[in-house]
C-alpha cells in the first residue's frame, strides 16, 4: 500500500490521507486547518492531479477533516464520497457554514482564494454523497480488484467513525478521531478486537497524561464548581466550545446539573452554528438513536442568543455563562472577542474544555503566566491577565494509553501516526517501539510517499 500525508502544515492541521490499495486511489477526509485562513490551511491536492480518485471516505464532520472536500470533490467530479448517516445529516450545515465563514474574511481581510467554495459548489456535491451504516460491509470494485469498507463507531463526536477495510488478505484499520469514554450525548468508541495488518491512529493526546483525580465525571464536577463559584462573585464565565459536539454536550452536562440542583441560576448565553446543530442532533437522536440529545433542553436552560456587539477588550460586565465558539480562541470569533474583554478582570473565568493548538490563542493563552500581558493582535488590545484560565479535561480525544492498548493488541505490523502534534507522535514512536517492538511505526512527513 502507498501512502501520501497531504496535511502540508503537519501536526493536526488539514487531515487528508492518501491511500493507494491494489487498483483502488482512496482519500481519507480532506480538512482545513483551523489555524490561519488562507490557500495553505488546504491539503496540497496538487498530488492527485493525474491521479483518478475511486472512493472519498469522511471519518467525521469537524472541518479539519472536511474543511476543503467540496475543492477536491470539484477536481475530482466523479469521485463517491462515503461517510456514515449522522454525517450525511450534518455535513451540508457544515460545510454552509464554512462557506459563510470564508465569505466573510474574503470581506474584512481579502484572504486570497477564498472562498474556496459556495453554498452552490455544497449543494453540487450532495448527490455523491453516500451513507454507510456502523457494522455493514460494503463493497467496491475496480476492474477485477475489489476492497471492502465497515464503519465502526469511533466515540469523537457524532457519526464519528473508524474505517476497517479489507482488500486481498490485508487488513487495515484507520481510527479517526476516537474517544473510548463514554459522554452523556454519546457513546464512546466500540472497535473489533484482534489483529489488523496495518493500522492508522491519531495521537491528539500523545502529550497529556490525565493525572490521577481528574476522571471526567470529576472534571465535570470541578467545572460546574468553577463556574457556580465565578457567577456567586459576580463575573462572567467563558467555555469557548467546538459548536460541533462540545457545545451540545456541554448543554447536556450543564442541563443535568441544574436538574439535580448543583448548577447556579443564571443566564446561558450561546449561539450560532453550535445552536443551529443541536436540532440537527435532535433529529440524528430520533431517526438514528446514534445520539441521545433533547433539544428542549435548550428551552429548560432558558439559552440566549450571543449579544450581537460584543465590543473588543470590553468587559460585557454580565453575571453570566457563555458557551461560544471558536473552542481554541482562533481570531475573529465570538470567543475571541469576548475573551479580549473578559481577561483584564479577576472575577471572570475563561475554562478551555477540549485541545488547543499550540499556535491559537487559546493554545498561547493557556501557557501566559497569571498577570502576564496576552495580546489579542487581530483586535490590537493587550490585556493583563486577570481572570481566571483553567483547563478541564473533558477532551473529545482518548487517552495516549488507552489507544496505545488498543494498537499493542491489533499486532500490527505497520502503525501510521497522524493527527498530533511533533511531540505527541514521538511519544507514541517511542512506547510503540517498546510495546510492540515487531511493528514499523511511520511518523509520515507532509507530502513524502511510503510504502506501507
Ligand atoms: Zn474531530
Ligand atoms: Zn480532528
Amino acid at each position: 500500500m502507498k501512502l501520501i500525508d497531504l496535511n502540508r502544515q503537519g501536526g493536526i492541521g488539514a487531515n487528508c490521507l492518501f491511500l493507494r490499495i491494489g487498483e483502488f486511489n482512496i482519500l481519507v477526509d480532506c480538512g482545513l486547518n483551523p489555524k490561519t485562513p488562507g490557500l495553505e490551511a488546504m491539503p496540497d491536492l496538487s498530488r492527485l492531479r493525474g491521479v483518478t480518485l475511486d472512493l472519498i471516505i469522511v471519518t467525521h464532520c469537524h472541518l479539519d477533516h472536511i474543511g476543503s472536500l467540496p475543492v477536491v470533490m470539484r477536481e475530482h467530479p466523479k469521485t463517491p464520497v462515503l461517510m456514515t448517516r449522522s454525517s450525511r445529516m450534518l455535513i451540508e450545515k457544515m460545510l454552509h457554514n464554512s462557506a459563510n465563514v470564508m465569505k466573510r474574511q474574503k470581506e474584512e481581510l481579502s484572504v486570497p482564494g477564498y472562498p474556496l467554495f459556495t453554498k452552490k459548489d455544497v449543494e453540487r456535491c450532495t448527490a455523491r454523497f453516500m451513507e454507510l451504516g456502523f457494522g455493514k460491509v460494503r463493497r467496491f470494485k475496480h476492474g477485477k480488484d475489489s476492497l471492502e469498507i465497515m464503519f465502526h463507531r469511533s466515540g469523537h463526536v457524532a457519526g464519528a467513525a473508524a474505517v476497517e477495510l479489507h482488500h486481498e488478505k490485508r487488513q487495515l484499520f484507520i481510527t479517526g478521531d476516537v474517544l473510548f469514554e463514554n459522554q452523556r450525548t454519546l457513546q464512546g468508541a466500540q472497535f473489533p478486537a484482534g489483529h489488523f495488518d496495518t493500522l492508522i491512529i491519531e495521537t491528539t493526546r500523545g502529550l497529556t497524561e490525565r493525572e490521577y483525580g481528574r476522571e471526567r465525571v470529576h472534571e465535570i464536577a470541578r467545572l460546574v464548581d468553577s463556574i457556580n463559584e465565578t457567577i456567586a462573585k459576580g463575573g462572567c464565565f467563558l467555555l469557548p466550545v467546538f459548536a460541533l459536539g462540545r457545545m451540545q454536550e456541554l448543554l447536556s452536562v450543564f442541563h443535568d446539573a441544574r436538574k439535580f440542583g448543583r448548577l447556579i441560576e443564571c443566564p446561558i448565553y450561546a449561539g450560532g452554528l453550535g445552536i443551529g446543530l443541536a436540532e440537527l442532533f435532535e433529529e440524528i437522536s430520533r431517526k438514528t438513536s446514534e445520539i441521545h440529545f433533547d433539544r428542549r433542553i435548550m428551552a429548560d436552560l432558558k439559552l440566549k442568543p450571543i449579544p450581537r456587539a460584543l465590543k473588543p477588550g470590553k468587559d460585557p460586565r454580565t453575571n453570566a455563562l457563555y458557551i461560544i465558539s471558536s473552542g481554541m480562541l482562533v481570531e475573529r470569533t465570538p470567543s475571541y472577542t469576548l475573551a479580549s474583554g473578559l481577561l483584564g478582570h479577576a472575577r471572570n473565568t475563561v475554562g478551555f474544555v477540549g485541545y488547543c493548538d499550540p499556535d491559537t490563542p487559546g493554545g498561547k493563552l493557556l501557557k501566559t503566566p497569571a498577570g502576564a500581558e496576552f495580546s489579542f493582535d487581530a483586535l490590537g488590545v493587550r490585556t493583563p491577565v486577570k481572570a481566571r484560565v483553567d483547563k478541564f479535561e473533558l477532551s473529545g480525544h482518548a487517552e495516549r494509553d488507552e489507544l496505545l492498548q488498543f494498537a499493542v493488541q491489533t499486532k500490527a505490523r505497520s502503525i501510521v501516526l497522524t493527527h498530533g502534534d511533533p511531540g505527541a507522535r514521538a511519544w507514541f514512536t517511542e512506547a510503540l517501539g517498546v510495546k510492540l517492538p515487531s511493528a514499523r511505526v511511520f511518523d509520515p512527513e507532509p507530502l513524502k510517499e511510503y510504502e506501507v
